[in-house]
């Protein structure tokens, strides 16, 4: 069994001493700086002129700065602006003005495993990575729970990175949930397979060729909507309460040996390979230079399969569904979900 660490396990001293500069005010930007903040940590939001998620932190309360304002007075700065952005924001905006027991502090590796932010020595590189949507970051710690979070020190010429990460960790909720220890290429590597995979890629092709295939078959497009989409999050509610077991436990015999019996015709040994494959992208650096070029290119690709996206059936069927269910909307906003 790895190594967690709880409440128990943090120096919260540590953070409540550090200054925390936040870079961006998106999903999990504003999960951090409002939770560090209601935990008693000094925080300035680092955002760029006329942001408007600058005003959404202002009206709640914190200070905006400007990105070079914020390094100055920090001792930690914490990324979390897009990846796709962080290079050029480091580069044009934080190194000038980064200097010798200053942190900067990560929630993804990427930049740092594939080398495209390459700080210097005399400073510390840390990361707290929470396995979850900012806004559960956020609404979990206002419930009183937390959501968990992988660690990790890549650089640490203080030999203080590993004790700030977890007092970090406990700032914003992730020691009440459980935080594990890992590295900037295993936390990096093992994200972008999940999204790419289960989490985002597989699971989103899995609801919509389910979709279409009963809508094809002549089905109502409402019917196949609820059971493709709409039930995912009470099957899922039961996986992440108890296991596949509480799944299997829950569901009728005949949906458990149906599911047994299918489950292994829906992923194939081909399915299995071309997993191995797309992690072998992810190892070897072939997708993070793909993504990087996309961006570089204005995103071609990216803004065209985002379309094709929006415009499927299943998202239509479900938006009109799904405005009579004004309960589902008062929880999760749109605007503030976003990645894996
Ligand atoms: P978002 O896309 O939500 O970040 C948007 C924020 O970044 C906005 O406040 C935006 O400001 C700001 N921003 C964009 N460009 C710039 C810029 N050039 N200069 C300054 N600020 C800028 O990011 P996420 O929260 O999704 O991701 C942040 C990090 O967290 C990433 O490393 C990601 O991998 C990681 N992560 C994300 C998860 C998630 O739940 N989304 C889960 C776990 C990790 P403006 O209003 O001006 O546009
Ligand atoms: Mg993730
Ligand atoms: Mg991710």
């Amino acid at each position: 069994m790895a190594q967690m660490y709880y409440d128990k396990d943090a120096d919260s001293s540590i953070i409540s001493g550090t200054r925390v500069a936040i870079i961006g005010y998106g999903s999990q930007g504003h999960a951090h700086a409002l939770n560090l903040s209601d935990s008693g940590v000094q925080v300035r939001v680092a955002l760029r002129p006329g942001s408007a998620s600058g005003e959404k932190a202002w009206a709640s309360g914190l200070e905006v700065l400007s990105v070079p304002e914020a390094v100055a007075w920090a001792d930690l700065i914490m990324f979390l602006a897009p990846d796709t952005v962080q290079k050029q924001i480091y580069d044009e905006q934080v190194a000038p003005h980064l200097g010798k027991g200053q942190t900067l502090g990560f929630a993804h590796g990427f930049n740092i495993r594939y080398q495209q932010i390459v700080p210097p020595d005399d400073v510390a590189v840390i990361m707290v990575a929470p396995k979850g949507p900012g806004h559960l970051v956020r609404r979990t710690y206002e419930e009183g729970g937390g959501v968990p979070s992988l660690i990790a020190v890549e650089n640490d010429p203080e030999g203080v990175g590993h004790a700030l990460a977890l007092s970090y960790a406990w700032g914003i909720g992730s020691t009440k949930a459980g935080v594990l220890d890992t590295t900037f290429a295993e936390e990096t590597e093992t994200d972008l397979f999940g999204e790419q995979v289960v989490l985002c890629g597989g699971l989103s092709e899995l609801i919509v060729a389910g979709f279409t295939t009963l809508v094809e078959a002549g089905y109502q497009p409402e019917s196949a909507y609820f059971e493709c989409l709409h039930e995912m999050k009470l099957i899922v509610d039961l996986l992440y309460e108890n296991g596949l077991a509480g799944m299997w436990f829950s569901v009728s015999e005949t949906a458990e040996y149906g599911g047994l019996t299918r489950g292994p015709r829906v992923v194939t040994e081909a399915t299995r390979a071309e997993m191995r494959r797309i992690l072998a992208e992810i190892q070897d650096g072939s997708f993070a230079r793909e993504l990087i070029d996309e961006m570089a290119a204005g995103r071609p690709r990216f803004n065209q399969l985002r379309e094709q996206a929006k415009g499927q059936a299943v998202e239509q069927v479900g938006a009109t569904l799904r405005s009579m269910m004004p309960f589902l909307s008062t929880k999760s906003k749109l605007t503030e979900v976003s990645g894996g």
